[in-house]
């Protein structure tokens, strides 16, 4: 009924020949994809053209980009625009992680604006959200999320909201080691579907897919994936590993 996916974010690792053998080794894998099963993969922006061809003959492999410009074009030096991923066959774009908030200040509305983006040119966002530890500490982790879905998301359509893929990834559980257990990941899965109902309708909330980040790995996968509302996982560190990569995707 909604997509259920395992997607790799590289981050800012690999070099091409690393990145090349990384892809080799997962289609290796023999890896067999059921009907609504997708594996995607998001390379630093000079691979993915490479990324592309090479996934090119695997059904349910695609690739995304992990960031892109909040214009259509222009005078950006070292930017790229979702008009360019388009154009090499960019199937997804990560947007809002919480690295690229904290580091580069990417507010709510500047993604939304990159959202925009994205969508203008066919390129599917998957939406990072969650809160930081001092959030979670205070309790106030589900009024937090729900700002962040309203301020990039509420202006789209029903039919734009489609598109959208959300990861929702506490920051607190990011390259730390530290998981949310799985119970937490379903409260706050479940609290954001029902978000998604109030605003775009039950069926549209019902057909999101809503993956859950951070330092999930071969061991929780698939205790995370089982909760009702979880589709899925973003996978950091343990998407550069092409064993553990695999792994995560069988627990789908
Ligand atoms: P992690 O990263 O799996 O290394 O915690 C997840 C992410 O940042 O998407």
């Amino acid at each position: 009924m909604r997509k259920k996916i395992v997607a790799g974010n590289w981050k800012m690792n690999l070099t091409l020949a690393q990145g090349e053998q990384l892809i080799n080794d997962i289609l290796q894998a023999g890896l067999k994809l059921e009907e609504g099963q997708e594996v995607v993969i998001a390379t630093p922006f000079p691979y993915l053209l490479k990324a592309k061809a090479l996934l090119k003959n695997y059904p349910g492999f695609y690739v995304a980009a992990q960031n892109c410009h909040s214009e259509k074009s222009g005078a950006f030096t070292g930017e790229v625009a979702a008009e360019m991923l388009q154009s090499i066959g960019v199937d997804y774009v990560i947007l809002g992680h919480s690295e690229r908030r904290e580091y580069f200040q990417e507010s709510n509305e500047m993604l939304a604006r990159k959202i925009d983006q994205a969508l203008a040119n066919g390129i599917k966002p998957i939406f990072c959200c969650g809160e930081p530890l001092a959030i979670r500490q205070a309790e106030s982790q589900n009024d937090y999320v729900a700002a962040q879905l309203a301020e990039s998301l509420y202006h789209l359509t029903a039919e734009q909201f489609s598109q959208v893929v959300i990861a929702y990834e506490p920051i607190w559980a990011i390259g730390t080691g530290l998981t949310a257990s799985a119970a937490q990941a379903q409260d706050m899965h479940a609290f954001i579907r029902s978000q998604i109902a109030n605003k775009f309708g039950r069926e549209a909330a019902l057909h999101t897919t809503i993956l859950y980040g951070g330092s999930a790995k071969p061991g929780n996968a698939a205790e995370l994936f089982a909760s009702p509302d979880v589709d899925g996982g973003l996978i950091g560190g343990a998407s550069l590993v092409a064993a553990d990569f695999v792994s995560i995707v069988t627990k789908l």
